[in-house]
C-alpha cells in the first residue's frame, strides 16, 4: 500500500506468503480494501464491486508487470483500462480561495462505483506515461509477484523485512 493505486490494486494477490492470501478474496475483503484507498480516491467515489475489482486487477497485472520486465503490453489489457478509465468524466471547475480562486477537478460517472474504478485506471496511465515509469519492478524474490516504485535504484524486494530478509537468510544458508 502506498504505491500508485494502480499498483495497490495490482498488488492484492500475496504469493510470497503461505497461505497465499487474496486481498480480494470475497465480497468483504473487497471492501475493506476500497476502504483502505478511500482517502486517495475522489468524492464521491462508492465501492466497486468484486467482480468489477477482479476484473479490473487482472488488466493492470497484466499490464504492469509485463512493462516492468520489458514485455509489449497485451491488447485486452490496454483496452480493459482505458475502457474503465473513460467511464468517469473528469472536468475542472473555479472554487473560490480566500480572496481569489483555485481549482478542483469534479468527477462524474452514472454509477459513482465507477468513479472509484476509474480512478485507479487514471492512476495507471498517469504512472505509465510520468517520469517514474521506468522505475516499475517487479520484487526479485522467486515466487513474489509484488510490484512498486523503485525510487532508490537499487531497491530490488518488496518489502525489506519480508522478501529482502528471507533472500539474505537464504543467501546465508547456502554459503553455509
Ligand atoms: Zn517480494
Amino acid at each position: 500500500m502506498g504505491e500508485p493505486l494502480a499498483i495497490d490494486l495490482a498488488n492484492t494477490v500475496k504469493l510470497a506468503v503461505d497461505p497465499q492470501l487474496d486481498l480480494l478474496g470475497d465480497d468483504t475483503r473487497n471492501a475493506a480494501f476500497w476502504s483502505l484507498e478511500r482517502h486517495r480516491l475522489p468524492e464521491p467515489a462508492g465501492v466497486p464491486s468484486l467482480s468489477e475489482s477482479l476484473a479490473l486487477r487482472s488488466a493492470l497485472q497484466s499490464l504492469l508487470s509485463g512493462i516492468a520486465s520489458g514485455a509489449a503490453p497485451e491488447a485486452w489489457a490496454l483496452e480493459r483500462v482505458n475502457e474503465v478509465a473513460q467511464r468517469t468524466r473528469v472536468t475542472t471547475e473555479l472554487v473560490p480561495a480566500e480572496s481569489s480562486v483555485t481549482t478542483k477537478p469534479r468527477w462524474q460517472a452514472s454509477d459513482v462505483a465507477d468513479i472509484a474504478l476509474s480512478a485507479v485506471a487514471l492512476s495507471a496511465i498517469d504512472f505509465l506515461t510520468g517520469p517514474n515509469a521506468g522505475r516499475l519492478r517487479v520484487c526479485a524474490a522467486p515466487h513474489c509477484s509484488m510490484m512498486f516504485v523503485a525510487m532508490n535504484a537499487k531497491r530490488r524486494w518488496c518489502t525489506a523485512n519480508g522478501c529482502g530478509n528471507r533472500e539474505r537468510v537464504a543467501r546465508h544458508s547456502r554459503q553455509q
